[in-house]
């Protein structure tokens, strides 16, 4: 008999399959919707983290991802095929999925008692496989593997093999399931700005979408701030001339230096344990064990969320070094060698929970108090140098200069009356680095949503890359340019492998765009870009319409920089109302110089 609070696999399979052959984002949230909506209660957050390609919110260290071979001999055995035949056909479609899918439809051995696949038991499988370590883990995996395939029907091993690998690529991002869940359960998508608000400062949309399937939206109102939950990180406008700053600002404000590392959010419990999220809620607290110290040591209260930039420095000199050199501490083996090479020091800027209180809609000018209130700073922990007084504009200029002179990129410049907006990029706080002139000289973060094959010396790999900008608005991007400058020739050698598990078979769903790639890929990886200027474009989707009809904007001359910014992710990319900003700040430029 079926259970009622479970839900059989092969509807999540079916969904699925459709979700592939869908191209449009709206056929997309309808049938998500229509699956979240006869979803049980007791089992949507599994059904939610699923078809995200995970067992566990983002921020929990649970990775699925076991190796190619584990997963093959796992197919043999269930469909009783020679290895040596599942290897031969994977090596035919590259796809692990449709092998499995090929071999469970042609197994020789036939389960006389199989049961049906639900929600919950491939879940359960799914997690203890993903947790299961020590010497005989492979044997455990493989028969865990094996056992839920067995009873899989074909389209069923697709998915389950997809999952394990993590290659499902659906296309469904957490914006996407907000969505969905607006409609399935407020009424409507335009419901879904509600959702985010607690979803930035809560971001586990699994233990959202329960809630809001057994309460409804009374439900969220439990959903608090909490130890262990990342908030998503508050963001800033930029600003190029500081007349433009105490215009906007007034002439009170915080202006503090701004340290070019990563964004660490530290979590400290009363028992003393402490664990460091990243800016896209990685948990990367392995890299950091000084930093984790150092936090334990200086902390003198009960429990906390602290805000702040984790930046590398030179233990000879004591000079801080820029972001690229920190980067030698994101690895998971030899992190003491790198530990001695490349020393942290963590500036704190922000404090949004203190001893079980939530801070965030607290003034910041209050909780950067509180903050020096609870830090005794030390070589490697300090506040972060800031200074609120009233400002004039030569005085700002002349504190950049200072900045930049002092190795950090320029200064944040904040509202002391403002509330920690999570997850959004608002006036309270606005980034303001060197002046610029008019050309584009600020690099953009856009995200790879196709490419181009090459041709002579790049034959075999990409010759250029389709680049886009992300619009929030409509949870979609847009394409900006077309950049095959800037690569060395081992990086361009590499494309073809770094892209080779974003490669899909049509445009993405959430990609807008007029120019046909030769292969398009999932959007995912992050590329920073400097270009010439910016410039109105007949075919660039990038605010179609918005500062010309039938034009959209594009930028002249890219080249990478080197940078992948593998610590954004596609929705961090410079949005589409950056680049309409950066235009008209362009424009307005031009304009002063005639
Ligand atoms: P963004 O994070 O705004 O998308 P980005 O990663 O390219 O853009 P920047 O444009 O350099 O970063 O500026 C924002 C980042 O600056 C913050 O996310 C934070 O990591 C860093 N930062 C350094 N110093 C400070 C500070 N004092 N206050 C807030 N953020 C700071």
């Amino acid at each position: 008999m079926p259970d009622e609070r479970d839900l059989p696999f092969g509807v999540l399979a079916e969904c699925y399959y459709r979700l592939e052959s869908t191209s449009g984002r709206l056929d997309m949230i309808s049938l998500l919707r229509d699956l979240l909506s006869r979803t049980p209660p007791d089992v949507i957050d599994k059904v939610v983290y699923l078809t995200l390609g995970r067992v566990a919110p983002e921020f929990v260290d649970l990775e699925l991802g076991i190796g190619e071979k584990l997963a093959l001999r796992a197919i043999a055995m269930a469909s009783g095929m020679a290895e040596s035949k599942v290897e031969a056909k994977y090596k035919e479609l590259g796809d692990i999925g449709l092998v499995a899918e090929w071999a469970i439809q042609n197994r020789s051995v036939l389960a006389f008692l199989k049961e049906e696949l639900t929600v919950n038991r491939v879940f359960n499988a799914l997690v203890k496989i993903a947790k299961t370590s020590g010497p005989s883990s492979q044997d455990i995996k493989l028969k865990t593997l094996s056992g839920l395939l067995a009873d899989a029907e074909p389209l069923e091993a697709r998915y389950i093999m997809r999952i394990i690998t993590e290659k499902l690529r659906l296309g469904v991002r957490d914006m996407t399931i907000l969505d969905a869940l607006a409609e399935a359960f407020l009424g409507g998508r335009q419901r879904r700005e509600m959702l985010e608000r607690k979803y930035n400062t809560y971001p586990d949309i699994g233990r959202i979408a329960r809630v809001l399937a057994e309460k409804g939206e009374a439900g969220l109102e439990e959903i608090k701030v909490s130890l262990g939950v990342p908030i998503r990180p508050m963001l800033a406008q930029r600003l190029r001339e500081a007349s433009e700053i105490l215009e906007k600002m007034g002439s009170r404000f915080l202006a503090e230096m701004k340290y070019d590392g990563e964004r660490m959010q530290v979590h400290v419990w009363p028992d003393g344990r402490v664990e460091i999220f990243s800016r896209r809620l990685e948990n990367i607290t392995h890299p950091y064990p000084d930093v984790r110290e150092g936090v334990r040591e200086a902390f003198k209260g009960e429990s906390a969320i602290l805000d702040g930039e984790g930046v590398a420095f030179n233990p000879d000199t004591g000079e801080l070094y820029p972001f690229q050199e920190l980067m030698h501490r994101r690895r998971k083996y030899g992190v003491e060698e790198m530990m001695e090479k490349y020393p942290v020091v963590l500036f704190l800027f922000d404090l949004l929970y203190l001893n079980g209180e939530e801070l965030i809609d607290r003034p910041l000018e209050e909780r950067r108090r509180l903050l020096e209130h609870v830090i005794e700073e030390s070589d490697r922990i300090k506040l972060a140098e800031g200074w609120l007084q009233e400002w004039t504009t030569e005085e700002l200029e002349k504190r950049l200069e200072l900045a930049v002179e002092r190795g950090t990129e320029g200064l944040m410049i904040k509202d002391p009356a403002s509330r920690y907006q999570a997850g959004v990029r608002g006036w309270s706080w606005v980034k303001y680095k060197r002046s610029y002139v008019s050309k584009m000289v600020e690099p953009v973060d856009l995200v790879a949503v196709g490419g181009f094959w090459g041709r002579g010396k790049r034959a075999g790999t990409y010759g250029a890359l389709l680049l886009a900008v992300y619009d929030p608005g409509t949870d979609t991007f847009k394409t900006v340019c077309k950049m095959g400058t800037g690569f060395t020739d081992e990086q361009l050698a590499q494309l073809p492998e770094i892209f080779k598990e974003y490669v899909i078979e049509h445009r993405h769903p959430s990609v807008v765009s007029n120019i046909e790639a030769d292969v398009w890929f999932v959007p995912a990886k992050v590329l920073e870009v400097i270009g010439d200027e910016i410039t109105l474009s007949p075919v660039h989707t990038c605010a179609w319409g918005k500062v010309k009809p039938d034009a959209g904007l594009a930028i002249r001359f890219p080249r990478f920089t080197g940078r992948w910014r593998d610590d954004k992710s596609p929705q961090d990319a410079t949005t589409e109302q950056e680049i309409v900003e950066m235009y008209r700040e362009q424009l307005r430029i031009i304009s002063e110089k005639r």
